[in-house]
Order: structure tokens, then sequence, then C-alpha cells
């Protein structure tokens, strides 16, 4: 009998929206809906990439999860533990449980610390080790990030850019988290380093048992490292399911000029794919008009997609999309 997967994190009607000033004489308040209704599930020791064109709400949606920001509403259950309300000081168990790992793996380390101070300082937030087990402890971290244990008393502009985001997720790993959101670790790096990186994070997801939410806005790199696929739109979660299945079956319009964009590396079969080119304008997040978001850009849209926000369902077995053409 197969074994009963655990969810690890069970993301309900996620919701995010940013107060913006109207103009003058105006009434009423507007909002950039950052996230609107986000919903998906994470189960134990697997990787959800999470997908779209900068400005879908990626991003916010990690960092709201991992309240960096506070939700508007919606639930965020982290091992049964619904967070969505907990305030700063309720989350601090959960701070070192779940981790960060950020796009720029340059700004987001401090120049004038040592490669040691820098994965050293979590061990102390948080009484992790101390003396001789701290140092031993930020070598054995080093070494499980592929750099040698004797960088320790370097600056971080000793290193290249793909040493420098290995350093970032040693401080992550520090801490003996159990869930890691990676916001783009790849996107600043150099290609032929990108897949390096994803390989040590599958690897280091399998030796410690990592919950991942792999956020990029490339798919050819989500596809390797992730078991299922969320597509976003504007704040909308538009499709979702495995990542296999996704790819090969991808349903909504938006999906399908994503992954037709992909490069492929022979020429031939580059040749035979048509690329769906998106035309028209992303309308403004900042209360966008009834109806579909992708309206838009959509060469299907019909009349009810101007009149109806189409709700994420499941067409197959694991396969939700939000488009009025299923
Ligand atoms: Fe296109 Fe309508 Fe589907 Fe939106 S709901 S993706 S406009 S067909």
């Amino acid at each position: 009998m197969a074994e009963k997967k655990q969810v690890l994190l069970e993301v309900n009607n996620l919701t995010k929206f940013f107060p913006v000033k109207k103009a003058m004489f105006s009434n009423g308040k507007s909002y950039v809906k950052a996230v609107d209704r986000v919903t998906f599930k994470i189960n134990k020791g697997e990787t959800l990439g999470l997908v779209g064109e900068s400005g879908c709400g990626k991003t916010t949606t990690g960092r709201t999860i991992v309240k960096l920001y506070e939700p508007t509403a919606g639930e965020i259950i982290y091992n049964g533990v619904n967070l969505a309300k907990y305030t700063q000081q309720q989350m601090l168990p959960y701070r070192r449980k779940m981790q960060m790992i950020f796009q720029d793996p340059y700004a987001s380390l401090d120049s004038r610390m040592t490669v040691g101070d820098i994965v050293g300082e979590a061990i102390d937030i948080h009484g992790l080790g101390k003396g001789k087990e701290r140092i031993e402890k930020i070598r054995y971290l080093l070494d499980k990030v592929g750099l040698n244990g004797d960088h320790i008393s370097r600056y971080p502009h000793e290193f290249s850019g793909g040493q420098r985001q290995r350093i970032g997720i040693a401080r992550a790993l520090a801490v003996e988290p159990e869930f890691i959101i990676c916001d783009e670790p790849i996107s600043a790096l150099d290609v032929s380093i990108q897949a390096q990186v994803v390989n040590m994070l599958e690897d280091l997801q399998k030796d410690l048992g990592l919950t991942y939410l792999f956020i990029a806005h490339d798919l050819s790199m989500v596809k390797h490292i992730s078991n299922k696929i969320g597509v976003m739109y504007l704040g909308r979660m538009v499709e979702m399911g495995e990542s296999n299945e996704l790819y090969t079956h991808p349903l909504h319009p938006y999906t399908q000029a994503l992954l037709s964009s992909i490069p492929i590396p022979d020429p031939d079969e580059s040749e035979a794919k048509k690329r769906i080119v998106l035309e028209g304008e992303i309308p403004s997040p900042i209360d966008p008009p009834p109806g579909c978001r992708f309206k838009g850009r959509c060469k299907y849209a019909k009349p009810i997609c101007s009149e109806e926000d189409p709700e994420l369902k499941e067409t197959d077995k694991d396969h939700f999309v939000a488009c009025h053409l299923y």
C-alpha cells in the first residue's frame, strides 16, 4: 500500500492587499491585490515550484507565509497550526523551522561580516552551539554546501555569485529548518552555475528531509526540482498540478504561453515548436477589473471572462485550473 503523504504546509485563500493612495477628490480606498485567495498544499519532503512573471505575487506569497508581511486574509497552516493570526512573538519558534533563501546572494549577505560570522549569527540567535562546537558546526555547514571549511574567515566579496548563494544556503541551514522558501535563488546566477545550485538543493533535500517552496520565473528549472508546480498570474493561482502533468498537458492559456517560451537545445525540435507570443498589456494589480485577469492577453476570451473571475477547480486528479474553458 502506498505510504500516506504528510502535509507540512497548507495555504488556504491566502490574501495580501497593500493599500495605496487614491488620486485627490476620489472616494474610498484602493489596494494592490498582490496575492488574492491563493490555495495550495506542500507535502513533507517535497517541493512546490511557484512560477509567473515579475509582479505576479509569488514573492509576496512566500513572504506572507513566513509572516514578513501580515496576511490580509486566509490561513497558513503549518504542521496543523494556523499561523495567520500569530503575533511576531508567537512566531519565534517557527522562525527557526521556516527559513528563506533570497534572490540576490550579494545584497543578502553583510559585506562587513566574515562567512563564519554570517553563518554563526543564526546559531548564536537560536543558542545552537558555542565555542568549538559552534566552529565545527559552521565548518560542517560550509562543507555541506560545497565550500571549504577554511573559508570561514573570508568575506563575501571574495566569493563568486554561486559561492555567495551557497553561503546564503549555509546560513539558512544553520538553524536546522524543516521548510525553506527559495525565492528565485538562481535568477541572479550565471546559467552554468544555476544547475549546480539546483542539484545541491536537491541533494540537501534528500539528506536533511527538507520541504521547499521554490519561487522562479523560469519554468525550465522549476520542473527539475518540483514535485508540483503552481502558476500565478496577477495575484491569482491560475493552474497547479504534478510537475510532469503540467508540462505535458498545460491547460491554462497562460501556462501554455510560458511553456512555449522555454528554449529547446535541439534545433530541429525547436523549429517544430511553436512559440505563443502574448500580446496586450498586463493590467494594473490596483483594483483589477472584474472577470479573468488574463482576458486582455487571451485569444480564447469570451463574454463570461469579463464578468466572472474563474475559480481554481480540479479538472483531473490533482490538476487544477482557473479558466472558463474548462
Ligand atoms: Fe482566457 Fe477566459 Fe480562460 Fe481567462 S477564463 S484564460 S480569458 S479563456
